[in-house]
């Protein structure tokens, strides 16, 4: 007989529900290096607005270089953890450059910033202790939060009111330390956290803050490092938010590898105690390098995030000009709002068929009746590209509403 014949059932039983649901997710292949427009393998080109190259510097010729260089001075992998041979001097840099960057003492390199979130918690934190996370925070923070001893409070979306109500009921319960942890900007949205008030909170009540940079770095305040910069809370160069995690997978290249950064002892401790840190291999040397590249790149000059924010802008200004709903505000996240879930997806279908790369996200990603196609813009793009797209938008629109009619 064959094993675990109603395991498989269950599983062909799970995924038919999925499907029932229409919520399958199915992966468009891409044949094309990431850019302002994308080839399918097909031969089509479609005009990109997904992917989370802010800066456009996921195939930068000066990266790729600096990825080239590394693969032949350094190699293409170390086959090791960092404490026991996987750490190059090029590790030690990048960490003293990002440090630098945004204005911290120390930074921990992780394969992934979901590694970052994963395994800050529980090495800092125990039973004693309270965390207070933001009611949308990113899926490794929750599970970071899960892996932890500590009470688990959560507060309703950038509600400060509901924060303090939450800060006073972890005091009013005996918490040791308490750690407010919020996204820096919250992906679905494009909202930014209300940093600022954050911290004055924290500081009322004694409380430590700490953000996720993953759509931030790179990409907010007038030297892009990031959410901090843009809430004012860099002082004399240094960071007033105490613990900052984030990827290199995003604007800064995105190839992979994230990182948490913060005081020497925090970091020093996690290099002793945090499990995907010391169970996990090392960042490749040629992201390494080229991450290093990329620092130098965006510390030597504003200009793809000056042109970042103009496209921002031009692209907000012009979709709502053609009648669409938007979620207000600055960050290059511009959800488009449809509502309904059944034509977000055909939305993002139909723009699919006539050119333009972009998802439609639907409950339970987020709020059931709040379906939307996220847009991202990126500096690669240029005003071409977006204008073009938002006709086609437009396109998509009457043709939706003439089918319903
Ligand atoms: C993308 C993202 C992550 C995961 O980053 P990886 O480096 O790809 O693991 C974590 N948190 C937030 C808020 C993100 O947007």
């Amino acid at each position: 007989m064959t094993a675990g014949v109603s395991f498989y059932e269950d599983i062909k039983n799970e995924l038919a529900s999925i499907k029932s649901e229409g919520l399958f997710k199915t992966e468009r292949v891409l044949a094309s290096p990431q850019s302002a427009t994308v080839k399918t393998t097909d031969g089509r080109e479609l005009i990109n607005l997904c992917a989370n190259n802010y800066l456009g510097l996921s195939s930068d010729p000066t990266v790729v270089t600096a990825a080239h260089a590394a693969l032949d001075a350094r190699g293409f992998g170390l086959s090791s953890v960092r404490f026991i041979c996987g750490t190059q001097d090029i590790h030690k840099d990048l960490e003293a450059r990002l440090s630098r960057f945004l204005g911290t003492e120390d930074t921990i390199l992780y394969a992934a910033a979901f590694d970052a979130n994963g395994g800050l918690f529980e090495p800092l934190l125990s039973e004693k202790d309270a965390v207070i996370s933001d009611a949308l925070n990113h899926a490794s923070i929750i599970d970071g939060i899960r892996l932890c001893k500590a009470k688990r409070y959560r507060y309703g979306n950038n509600d400060m009111t509901d924060l303090e109500a939450q800060l006073k009921l972890a005091r009013a319960n005996g918490a040791r330390h308490v750690l407010i942890f919020t996204d820096g900007v919250f992906s679905m949205d494009g909202t930014i956290a209300k940093l600022d008030e954050i911290r004055v909170l924290a500081d009322q009540y004694d409380a430590l803050v700490g953000i996720d940079e993953c759509h931030a770095t790179g990409v907010l305040g007038a030297a892009g490092k990031g959410t901090h910069e843009h809430r004012g809370l860099i002082e004399d160069g240094k960071s007033r938010v105490d613990i900052i995690t984030g990827t290199l997978g995003k604007a800064l290249g995105g190839a992979s590898g994230g990182f948490t950064s913060g005081r020497k002892e925090v970091i020093d401790l996690l290099r002793q105690r945090s499990r995907p840190y010391l169970f996990s291999n090392s960042v490749a040397p040629p992201i390494v390098a080229a991450s290093i590249a990329v620092l130098d790149l965006i510390e030597g000059s504003q200009s793809l995030r000056q042109k970042l924010v103009k496209n921002t802008a031009l692209f907000r200004r012009e979709i709502a000009k053609a009648g669409f709903d938007i979620k207000l505000g600055e960050h290059p996240i511009v959800p488009v709002m449809l509502y309904d879930a059944v034509v977000a997806q055909e939305f993002s279908r139909r723009l699919y068929d006539a050119g333009v790369l972009a998802l439609g996200f639907f409950y339970p990603v987020v709020p059931s009746g709040q379906a939307r196609i996220r847009t991202q813009v990126s500096a690669v793009h240029e005003e071409g590209h977006l204008l073009k797209a938002i006709e086609l938008f437009a396109q998509v629109k009457s043709d939706i509403e003439v089918k319903r009619k």
